[in-house]
């Protein structure tokens, strides 16, 4: 089984948890008891206090009792306590007339404890602490001893406790809205959802001074997938990690199930015993956020959760609108596949189990003639069929077959040898696509890769892949091809190739050279066939065998082919200049050419610009030409027929056309394969060449051969009929200057008299 990682997963999740200090917002520190300490020089005060206090308790807890005989001592005691003492009794006399009042001053300028509530206690009324001390140092009251009657000392202390309390809670509410405007600032920096809902998680828990442990959950509706409205687990912390991305119905806790539903549903926080879970809204995304609780929570803290909650709900809606940025980017908004990013980014990441890695393959499969399709059809139609294709593949290939759409028409898959093959695929393209009302039949080239050893470039991989689905396009016996090192070789080697061809047809280096074609009734020179020559750096020529194709692949055919008629009818012109009247250029014309849509008007513009009669010119196309496109090419053969040209089909007889089909070319001339000639003499016949001068003729159509290299040849085909000769008997091709030479010097009736 492959494993791969998301890029959602690995991307931003650390996160920056709050670390100012570890003090949880429901402080722990005076659970319990109230601590008061006793501050008196005179041990009898203490033992007094004891007595008088011993059984106060207020709000619940008891009072617990410290002691302390001079103001060092008292300093000693506040620091062990710190904010967990909530009482001072303090005697302002002691090792000095004001040891009680430098104490307090210490504990809270230098201590900083400000919460502990400070009671002053003297012996005399002389000693009264002046105001400004009482102000200063923040003193809650003060009694002499003989004042302090049991019933008034028991008063004095209660409304301290609740003073104390009070300040208590709001410090820490304080303390509590600081943690949360650093949490939740933490929080929008995170940018996946699953990162995000966890440190809410995190961030809650911290707050509440307890172990992480809670989900956050929402409707898929708003978040993945429109038409999907169960509840996702989106993040957690904890022992529910596991349940990340599952639908909530899986988790086997039925509190969490029923108290989660019930939170989306009614909008509200619920405030259990043991749990809590809060309602999350902003700009319409909701979420329910549910931490487990070992104790119930105050009203205090209630509200302090529902602050950090609506400052987290912020980056609750950012995370979301990221994450749809996400997946705009990433998915294919048409199929809901992912993209080409995203499935290289896949590819990138590929994770392979120990021993799998040498049966994995990734294939690129190209739907033939989609644009066809798409403009015949109209585009909703194309779409269906696109979404029909991305349906039966996963439906075919199911979830351990990765999936990609790469191109418009083009799909990638990533798996086992077993599943991506091109028996497999070919079978699942074996049927019809439904779209819409039709039921389309498809055709599709696959180019394949087979992964060796990670790591893996997704780039390369899909490079590799569509290196050999371009020679699969291109090949007449499989629909499919393996990438194997030796084409990217061929590959190179072809793009250089047209790099040159193109800089050097720019720099007017090609040439066209001209193949004279004779009559067989009186061997007189009816005219030639232009033939291009693109000279090497080593004096010879690159055959227009070699190079044409490569010039019909790149395009760069269409600027020659227009180029070769140009010269073809500037020569024309030129002959009939030098009394060389009536001859006839033939030129080839490729697909591409036909596909221009501008093809047609310009050849006529060209033929009228150089003011030549329009039957000097053939047009030659290869048997395979007319079959590829036939509407396209009939359409135009037949406009320039009209206009005048002759039209001829060449290599005849090694394509597969019609009967039905040639009837409707517009043809003036059959031009017989040289393969068919080639055997001729020797004492064979040739029983193809024979069929198609037949053809020929019952056709009505004028027919040439081609390659008459022997006298034995050209007379073979003189007895069958056949009107015309081309080969190097007469001629090879030839320069114009050679050309017009050799029609001066050529004597007619040389072979075949
Ligand atoms: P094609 O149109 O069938 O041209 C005939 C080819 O047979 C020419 O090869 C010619 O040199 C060769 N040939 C002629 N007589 C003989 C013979 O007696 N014996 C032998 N062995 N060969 C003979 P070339 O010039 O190498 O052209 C090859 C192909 O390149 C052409 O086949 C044509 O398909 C293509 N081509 C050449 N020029 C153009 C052009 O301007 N445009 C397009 N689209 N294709 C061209
Ligand atoms: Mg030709
Ligand atoms: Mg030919």
């Amino acid at each position: 089984m492959v494993v791969l990682m998301y890029p959602s997963d690995y991307e931003n999740d650390e996160l920056i948890f709050f670390q100012e200090d570890d003090e949880p917002l429901i402080a722990d520190v005076d659970r319990g008891v109230w601590n008061l300490l006793v501050v008196d020089d005179d041990e009898e005060i203490h033992s007094v206090t004891r007595l008088a206090l011993s059984d106060i308790e207020w709000n619940g807890r008891k009072l617990a009792f410290h002691h302390a005989y001079s103001g060092e001592q008292a300093l000693e005691k506040m620091r062990e306590l710190g904010s967990k003492l909530a009482i001072v009794l303090l005697d302002v006399v002691m090792e000095t007339d004001d040891a009680g009042l430098i104490t307090a001053k210490k504990m809270r300028e230098e201590l900083k404890l400000d919460e502990p509530r400070i009671i002053l206690r003297t012996g005399q009324p002389g000693y009264a602490p002046e105001e400004n001390v009482i102000k200063e140092y923040d003193i809650n009251d003060y009694k002499t001893k003989t004042e302090l009657t049991r019933s008034k000392l028991v008063t004095t202390i209660i409304a301290s406790l609740r003073s104390y309390q009070q300040i208590l809670t709001i410090n820490q509410g304080r303390k509590g809205l600081r943690k949360i405007i650093v949490s939740a600032s933490n929080l929008l920096e995170e940018h996946s959802i699953k990162g995000y809902c966890e440190g809410v998680v995190t961030q809650i828990s911290s707050l509440m001074g307890l172990e992480a442990d809670g989900v956050v959950c929402a409707r898929a509706g708003s978040l993945l997938d429109k038409d999907d409205n169960g509840v996702y687990v989106l993040g957690a912390a904890g022992e529910y990690a596991t349940y990340i991305n599952q639908k909530l119905e899986n988790m086997h806790n039925d509190q969490i199930k029923h108290n989660v539903i019930q939170c989306l549903l009614s909008k509200e926080h619920i405030f259990g015993a043991n749990f809590t879970v809060l309602f999350m809204s902003s700009a319409g995304r909701e979420a329910a956020v549910y931490i487990n609780l070992s104790r119930e929570i105050d009203d205090a803290h209630r509200q302090l959760l529902e602050v950090f909650l609506s400052s987290v709900s912020v980056g609750y809606e950012n995370v979301n609108l990221f994450h749809e940025l996400r997946v705009a980017a990433y998915r294919d908004g048409l199929t809901k596949l992912p993209n080409r990013n995203e499935f290289i980014n896949r590819l990138d990441n590929i994770e392979l189990q120990a021993g799998e890695s040498q049966n994995l393959v990734m294939a690129l499969v190209d739907v033939s003639h989609f644009a066809d399709i798409n403009d015949g059809l109209g585009q909703d139609v194309g779409n269906q069929l696109l979404i029909s294709v991305a349906e039966r593949l996963q439906d075919e290939l199911g979830p351990e077959v990765e999936k990609g759409r790469i191109a418009a028409d083009v799909f990638g898959l990533l798996g086992s040898d077993e599943k991506v093959n091109p028996l497999v695929l070919n079978k699942i393209f074996k049927t019809a696509f439904d779209a819409g009302d039709h039921h389309i039949p498809i055709n599709m080239a696959m180019g394949l890769v087979r992964l060796g050893k990670p790591p893996f470039i997704g780039m390369d991989i899909i490079k590799h892949s569509n290196i050999a689905l371009n020679l699969a396009k291109r090949s007449a016996v499989n629909n499919f091809e393996y990438y194997a090192q030796k084409m990217e070789e061929e590959t190179s080697w072809r793009l250089a190739t047209i790099r040159q061809l193109r800089t050097d047809f720019s720099a007017r280096k090609l040439q066209v050279w001209f193949q004279p074609q004779v009559s067989l009734v009186d061997e007189q020179i009816l005219g030639a066939e232009a033939l291009l020559r693109w000279p090497s750096k080593d004096g010879g020529f690159i055959s227009p065998g070699v190079f044409v194709p490569l010039a019909e692949y790149s395009g760069l055919i269409v600027e020659i082919g227009i180029w070769v008629l140009e010269e073809a009818c500037c020569r024309i012109k030129q002959l009939e200049e030098m009394g060389m009247h009536g001859k006839r250029i033939a030129v080839n014309i490729s697909v591409p050419q036909f596909r221009d849509p501008d093809f047609v008007p310009l050849v006529k513009q060209i033929i009228i610009s150089k003011q030549i009669d329009p039957s000097l010119i053939e047009l030659e196309i290869t048997e395979s030409v007319a079959m590829d496109e036939p509407q396209i090419v009939v359409e135009a053969l037949k406009a320039l027929k009209d206009f005048g040209v002759s039209i001829a089909i060449d290599d005849f007889g090694t394509g597969f056309s019609s009967m039905s089909y040639l009837q409707q070319l517009p043809l003036d001339r059959l031009k017989v394969d040289r393969a068919f000639i080639k055997d001729i003499g020797k004492g064979k016949s040739s029983f193809f060449a024979e069929t198609i001068i037949t053809l020929g003729q019952k056709l009505g159509l004028d027919t040439i051969a081609e390659g008459i290299e022997t006298i034995e040849q050209a007379k073979y085909m003189q007895n069958l009929g056949c009107d015309e000769a081309q080969g190097f008997l007469y001629a090879k091709p030839m320069p114009f200057d050679e050309f017009t030479d050799f029609i001066k010097n050529y004597t007619p009736g040389t072979y075949l008299q």
